[in-house]
Parts: structure tokens; sequence; C-alpha cells
């Protein structure tokens, strides 16, 4: 056992156990995975050496991992309604890049949304590889509702003609009408790739509506509303199947991690199940009344307000930086990330907004009632932010507070 032979990562690890109880987790990004899923993740499937698909592997002894590969495409098949999917990119930024070596040539144009907007890494960013090998040009939102302005990305798509429009954010809190992109994709002759990481549960709750009938690739991660392992998936028609796999191997990767692979299946069957429109459906009204908590204590939040699972707020008038923001909370033991404002005039590793979501405290079993004492405590922790007294009660409640929602109730 680690407790014996590796102290050093035991107690590292424990006290990140410890943590992860005692505080909350607005990460829009973050949330808790079920025990199956845990216990498939810690699996001997780790062992296993599978590179290829099933019955077509490079290695031997492949039988049962063949079986777990199949069943969890055909999970995750049913589960979106998609044509093809292949279950091993081993993250979303993987499964972004399989998209991009399928259907593009280095040099090639795409059309993303801008960082500052809610765009990902993986959308063209100059420090990414989508940035160095592509030619990237972006949309944004527009200045006055900071939401999508579907008219000016007609346009940009029209006079630039991307080979690839990407939509799908990582920050954007409002609904993205797929059909649109779609049609705008069409006129502009460009492939569409719609990245739902962040909305993939709500996709499958039937919250948000889906981009499957309207883009010929959908990414997405496993990890965040889906509430699965750390990894990613791509759904496409079947016209592109053995491009996108041979795209992920041996284009990108060797072998597929049969241990995630299986607990992406085992999450994709929780999805399946009728509870789980509830769960997305809970994690959507806390996040509203979390956001509209917060709004009400003076607080701007961009594009005012939100349709999904997170929302950004604008810190600027309230002299803190999303920076000192973050610290601020984690330090009474709210755990959130600083995040660009759509033109934000300072950098990233600053920034004037602060990112919020609801999917790991819904996971907790936490409702509206919460949210308004969770709104309550982030005031508070702002508007003390040079009080170190009132800051120290503020952690004692919320540490309390916390430990009655375990993050693994004792069965
Ligand atoms: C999180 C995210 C990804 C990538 O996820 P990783 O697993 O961290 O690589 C891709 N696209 C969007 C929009 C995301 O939010």
């Amino acid at each position: 056992m680690l407790r014996e032979t590796d102290r050093e990562i035991y107690l590292a690890l424990k006290k990140e156990k410890e943590k992860q109880s005692a505080t909350i987790t607005l990460i829009p990004s973050e949330n808790i995975v079920s025990r199956e899923v845990l216990e498939a993740t810690g699996s001997i499937l780790t062992n296993k050496y599978a590179e290829g698909y099933p019955g077509k592997r490079y290695y031997g002894g492949c039988s049962h991992v063949d079986e777990i590969e199949r069943i969890a495409v055909e999970r995750a098949c049913k589960l979106f309604g998609a044509e093809h999917a292949n279950v091993q990119p081993h993250s979303g930024s993987q499964a972004n890049m399989s998209v991009y070596y399928t259907v593009l040539k280095p040099g090639d144009k795409i059309l993303a949304m801008h960082m500052s907007a809610g765009g990902h890494l993986t959308h063209g960013v100059a420090a990414n590889f989508s940035g160095l090998f592509y030619k990237p040009s972006f949309y944004t939102v527009d200045r006055e509702s900071e939401m999508l302005d579907y008219g000016k990305i007609r346009e940009a798509a029209l006079s630039l003609k991307p080979r690839v429009i990407v939509c799908g954010a990582s920050s954007y809190s409002r609904t993205i009408d797929f059909s649109m992109f779609s049609q705008i994709a069409a006129e502009a002759g460009a492939i569409l790739l719609a990245d739902i990481a962040h909305i993939a549960g709500l996709v499958v709750a039937g919250i948000h509506p889906s981009p499957v009938p309207h883009a010929q690739f959908v990414s997405s991660t496993t990890h965040k509303t889906l509430r699965g392992p750390r990894g990613g998936f791509v759904l496409c028609r079947s016209e592109y199947a053995s491009g996108i796999n041979s795209a992920l191997m041996p284009g990108i990767q060797g072998g597929p991690l049969m241990h995630v692979i299986a607990a992406k299946a085992v999450s994709f069957r929780d999805a399946l199940r009728p509870g789980f429109k509830a769960y997305q459906e809970q994690t959507v009204n806390n996040c509203k009344k979390l956001c509209s908590e917060i709004a009400g204590r003076g607080y701007r939040i961009v594009s005012g307000g939100t349709d999904n699972h997170l929302f950004v707020i604008d810190l600027v008038n309230k002299g803190i930086t999303g920076l000192e923001a973050q610290e601020l909370l984690e330090s009474v033991g709210i755990i959130t990330n600083k995040n660009l404002l759509p033109f934000d005039p300072l950098s990233p590793k600053v920034t004037s907004g602060i990112r919020m979501g609801t999917p790991s405290i819904t996971s907790r079993g936490m409702k509206e009632r919460e949210m308004e004492k969770i709104a309550g405590w982030i005031h508070e922790a702002i508007e003390h932010k040079d009080n170190n007294p009132v800051l120290k009660d503020i952690k004692k409640q919320i540490r309390r507070f916390a430990l009655e929602y375990p993050i693994y109730p004792a069965a």
C-alpha cells in the first residue's frame, strides 16, 4: 500500500482528499466522479497495451479490452445519437487535435472563438499547436450584449473561407446555436467542429441543443459536466469514421488508456439513466440561482446572466483582479479560477474576471438554498478582503458547511 511504501505521495493524496472534502469547488470544468468510475480508473486495465481498434489490434491478448472498447463506443453513439464514436482521445485537447489532423493540412485556415470571449487553447491560440500548425482567425462576442453575433461570424466566415469553423467554448454562459453555425459553415464551404467539452452533460440531458445533427465533428471531454473520468472522445458522421480513427492512432496517439476507456463506458451508462437529467437540471438551476444571488449583491455578470452551468463575474468595479479574487477565495475555502473578460485589458495570468460553475457542488447534493449561502460568503470575503479575523471566520463556516456534503457519502 502507498501508505507504507510511498509516504510522500500518500500524504499529498490524503491532503488533497481532505481539501476536496472541506472546500467548495466552483471550477465549472471539475466534477466528482462516481465510485464506479473511480474503480474502473484504478483497475488492472492500466496493465494492458491495446494499440489499434477492437478486432484490429497490434498487440495480443486484447479480447477483453476489445469488449470494453466496443461497449464504450456503442454507449457513446447511443447517448448522443451519433453515427460513429472514437473513445480513445486521452483528453479534450487530443480530441480536437485528431479532428484537425483528419481534415486539415498544416497552414490551412480555421475560424474559432477568441480565448477572451470563451474559446479554448486548442482553438488556435498562438502558444498552442493549433495556432502554430494552422492559420487561425477569431470571432468574438458583441461588445454590448457580450453574446455571439452570428451576423458577424457569417461575414468573417464568408470573407475568410476557412477549412474548419470551430464552435463551443470554455467560458461562454449562453446557449450556442449550432444550427446557425452549420448554416454559416455550409455557406462558407467549411467543415464544422462543435467542441462540447463543457456542456456535454447538458446536451445529453436535453438542456442544451445537441450539435450532433448539425456538425460533421463533435469533440468533448468526459470529465466536465458529463461526470466521467479525465479524458476525451470524438463523434462524427460515418464518412469520417476511418479518417478519425487513423488520425487518433497512428496519427497522434499510441496505446489507448483502457482503464480510462472502461471508466468512460461506466459514465456513459450513468448518463443514460433517468437520474442524470435531474442532476443536470439541478446543476443549471443552481447556477442560475448562484449567479442571480451574486448579481443581487452588486456584481456585473458577463452577458448579464447564464443559460448553463457557468458564468463569469466582471470584477472591474470591485477594485480586485481575477487573480487576487481567486487567491482570496481560495484562502477561505472556495476554489474558483480567474478568467478573461471579453476585451479584457489585463493579461490571462491576471485577468479582470472570475469564472464559477456548479457541476461539482451539485454532485455533492447542494441545492438553491446552499447557493444563497455560498453567494453570501463570496461577497463577504471580497468586501472584507483585508480583514483577517473576518476571513478566518468565513473559512471556518465554509469548512463546517462543506463537510456536511461529503464527496463520497458513507455507503
Ligand atoms: C476543457 C476543454 C478542452 C480540453 O480539455 P483537456 O482535457 O483539458 O485537454 C477543449 N475544449 C474546450 C472548449 C474545453 O473547455
